[in-house]
């Protein structure tokens, strides 16, 4: 099974390699997640990085997280 992030309002969707549980973490934390990203050397998990660029092109859109086969 593969977890995406779908925005509603562009119609388009994003599978980053990780787990649902990661996913629904990362859209509620995103701000944690920015901060960290700031402050680290070392960077963030590709999917990571992936995930908060998709949330933020879709900041005022309703993404869900959504899983298929
Ligand atoms: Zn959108």
């Amino acid at each position: 099974m593969r977890h995406a992030y779908r925005c509603e309002d562009c119609n388009v969707a994003i599978y980053p390699t990780t787990t649902r549980a990661e996913l629904i973490w990362l859209k509620e934390r995103s701000h944690v997640a920015r901060e960290v990203a700031r402050h680290s050397g070392t960077g963030l998990d590709q999917w990571m990085m992936e995930g908060l660029a998709f949330l933020d092109e879709h900041s005022d859109h309703s993404v869900i997280i959504i899983t298929t086969e």
